[in-house]
């Protein structure tokens, strides 16, 4: 293997022992951060999140408070959910795990969240003073998650050639943007490929920085990758594998071996992304705890 590793662990552990700090900080002022997180149904993928996320949060001193009504709460009731958490002041942070039961509507969920309280950085206001460039803006947890792991490996984005793979809201167009911003870690040259793009390997191999959030396992091969990138890989996919005790293994998008091959940092599934889509939520979380905080302070005359 030619390429170093990114160690998503190690860099997200900085991240959240950034965090324990802030939120230490912020208990001087009297002020706990708390985040709520709404689980609707039983999905056993996101039961897995949710515990995770629950953790995290209590390693850091934020309050985590899960809410698990059932799959068949309806629209108003869930709503209803919402505007008690907008309105609960020892709430800072708002997370509704998506995605949710057929019947329910996830734009109007999303959107009833209040975007000072949006840490999960869905809501179109901060989608959308995001793309305008607006620093304070909440920006979704893991493609902000990818421009930290990249600015802490030292890559310098300014001016480079990255091909981003994908165009979901969740990862491929916010991570776009934030790479299209003037500021550190971004002023890139961004390419968005799709499954409509034509020639896509002739395109990733175009790439100095290859961001790959597809959701189809080991899709870009080693001869995908141009020599020297940089690749980052967001997909995380159970394949089945007989020799595991689970009966499956987690894989990313990319073919790890083949790429590391030829890149010169990769990002490891399990390891590399994942951890700091965790991190970068509770630094949301302390962000808008933050705020409230200042917001409480007696103003200077
Ligand atoms: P998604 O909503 O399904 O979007 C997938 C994107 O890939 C779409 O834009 C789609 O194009 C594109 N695509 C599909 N097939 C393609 C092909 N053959 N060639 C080129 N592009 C293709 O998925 P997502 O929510 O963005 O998630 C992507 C992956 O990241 C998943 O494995 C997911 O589990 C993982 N993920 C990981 C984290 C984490 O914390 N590590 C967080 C979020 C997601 P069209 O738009 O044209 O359909």
């Amino acid at each position: 293997m030619a390429a170093r590793l990114i160690d998503g662990k190690a860099i997200a552990a900085e991240i959240r022992g950034d965090v324990a700090a802030r939120v230490a900080a912020l208990a001087g002022t009297g002020v706990t951060p708390g985040l709520a997180v709404v689980l609707v149904g039983e999905d056993p993928a996101s039961q897995v999140y949710v515990r995770m996320k629950t953790r995290a949060c209590e390693e850091a001193g934020i309050v985590a408070r899960d809410i698990t009504p059932p799959a068949d709460i309806s629209q108003a009731e869930l709503l209803g959910i919402v505007d008690e958490l907008n309105a609960d002041s020892s709430v800072h942070g708002i997370l509704v795990q998506l995605p949710l039961p057929g019947h329910l509507d996830e734009t109007e969920v999303t959107e009833r969240i209040d975007p000072s309280k949006d840490v999960d950085g869905f809501h179109p206001v901060n989608q959308g003073r995001m793309a305008q460039g607006d620093r304070d803006a909440f920006r979704p947890a893991t493609p902000a998650g990818v421009q930290e792991l990249i600015k802490r490996t030292g890559v310098d984005t300014s001016g480079a050639h990255v091909v981003i793979v994908g165009r979901s809201n969740i990862v491929g167009m916010p991570m776009s943007s934030i790479l299209l911003q003037k500021e550190e870690g971004a002023n890139a040259t961004v390419t968005v490929a799709h499954s409509r793009t034509k020639d896509l390997a002739a395109v990733t191999r175009l790439a100095e920085i290859l961001i790959v959030a597809v959701g189809r396992p080991e899709m870009i091969r080693g001869d995908m990758v141009r020599e020297g990138a940089v690749v980052i890989d967001v997909g995380v996919n159970r394949v089945e594998d007989a020799s595991s005790e689970r009966g499956y293994r987690l894989v990313g998008d990319v073919a790890f071996d083949e790429a590391a091959e030829r890149a010169s940092w990769i990002t490891p599934v399990p390891g590399g992304v994942g951890p700091m889509t965790i991190a970068m939520l509770l630094q949301n979380t302390v962000t808008a705890a933050e705020r409230v905080g200042s917001a409480l302070e007696p103003t200077a005359v």
